[in-house]
C-alpha cells in the first residue's frame, strides 16, 4: 500500500493533514474509486472525466491536469509495485482557517492504493440479500461528493440486517444502492434507473450498457419501484469496486427470480471480467 499528498509519497500511517483541512472539516471535496489489473486503471478515461466533472460542479480546480494527474497516478503505480489494486483519489478545497466560505487556497489531492478488496466468492456465486431503504440524500447525487453521511447510514442498517448492500428508494422509484447501481432484469432487457441528479452514474454502469449493447440485450433507462425489483427475473449491483453482483433477494420480502444468479447477470459479468484482463 502507498499514499500521495500533493507531490509527496507517503505511507499510509503518515500524519499528512493539518486539522483545518477542508475535507477533514465540511466533507468539502469529490472522490474516485477504481480499480487497477494488471497495472491497468480499468476504464481511466470514464474515471476522469467523471473526476473533472464533479470538481467543476462544486467550483474546485483540480490543480494537476489530466495528462500531470495520469503520470502522478502511473508513478503510485509503479512505485506501490501492486500489479492489481484499489486506487482511491480525493480532492478538496485544501487546507485553510474553518470559515464556511470558500478560501483562496490551492486544493489538495491525495490518493492511497491498496491491493483488491476481495469478496467473498460466495457473494458472486450465490447472489446477496439488499435492504430496501428510504432515499435520504441531497439532489445533487450525480456529484461524487465526500458527503457520504447518508449512504453511509443506509449500509450500515443493511449490515445490521445481514444484508450486503441498501437499495435506496426515492418517491417509490429505486434509485441507485448506496455505494452501486442498481438494476433489474425482466423478460430479457435491463433495466436502471436514468442518469439523472437523482444517481451517481457508475463508470461499472457505462461498462454494463456498453456490454449489454454489444450483446444485443436492451438497456432501458427507466427506473422501476421495489414492486417490480420484487416481481424481476434478475437483478444485479454493480460498481468499481464489486464490478458486478447478483442479487438473491430483498430482505423481509422474498427472492428475485429464482434466488440465484441469473443468466443475464452472468454473461454481462463474464464479458466484464474480460475486459478488465484484455488491455
Ligand atoms: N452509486 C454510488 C452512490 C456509489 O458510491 C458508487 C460507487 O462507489 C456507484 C454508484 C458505482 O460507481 P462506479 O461504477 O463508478 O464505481
Amino acid at each position: 500500500s502507498l499514499g500521495y499528498i500533493n507531490g509527496r509519497f507517503v505511507s499510509l500511517e503518515e500524519l499528512v493533514l493539518p486539522i483545518e483541512e477542508r475535507g477533514h472539516q465540511f466533507g468539502d471535496g469529490v472522490y474516485e474509486f477504481f480499480r487497477v489489473y494488471e497495472g491497468n486503471p480499468f476504464m481511466l478515461e470514464e474515471h476522469l472525466d467523471r473526476l473533472y466533472r464533479s470538481a467543476d460542479l462544486i467550483r474546485i480546480d483540480i490543480a494537476p491536469d489530466r495528462d500531470e494527474l495520469r503520470a502522478i497516478m502511473d508513478e503510485l503505480i509503479s512505485r506501490s509495485g501492486l500489479a492489481n489494486g484499489d486506487i482511491y483519489l480525493q480532492v478538496t478545497r485544501g487546507m485553510a482557517p474553518r470559515n464556511h466560505a470558500f478560501p483562496s487556497v490551492p486544493s489538495s489531492l491525495t490518493m492511497t492504493i491498496k491491493p483488491w478488496r476481495e469478496l467473498a466468492p460466495a457473494v458472486r456465486e450465490q447472489g446477496v440479500q439488499v435492504l430496501l431503504h428510504p432515499d435520504e440524500r441531497w439532489l445533487n447525487c450525480h456529484i461524487k461528493s465526500l458527503n457520504l453521511l447518508p449512504n453511509l447510514l443506509a449500509k450500515q442498517a443493511a449490515v445490521e440486517e445481514g444484508c450486503f448492500e441498501a437499495v435506496l428508494v426515492r418517491d417509490g422509484f429505486v434509485t441507485e444502492g448506496s455505494s452501486s447501481n442498481a438494476y433489474l432484469v425482466k423478460d430479457g432487457a435491463i433495466r436502471t434507473h436514468p442518469a439523472t441528479n437523482h444517481i451517481l452514474g457508475g463508470i461499472a454502469r457505462i461498462a454494463v450498457r456498453r456490454i449489454a449493447e454489444e450483446q444485443g440485450i436492451p438497456f432501458l433507462e427507466e427506473a422501476f419501484g421495489p414492486e417490480e425489483l420484487l416481481a424481476a427475473d434478475e437483478a444485479f449491483l454493480t460498481s468499481s469496486g464489486i464490478e458486478l453482483v447478483p442479487i438473491a433477494g430483498v430482505h423481509g420480502r422474498g427472492a428475485i427470480g429464482s434466488g440465484r444468479p441469473g443468466p443475464v447477470a452472468r454473461a454481462i459479468h463474464a464479458r466484464y471480467a474480460e475486459l478488465t484482463r484484455q488491455r
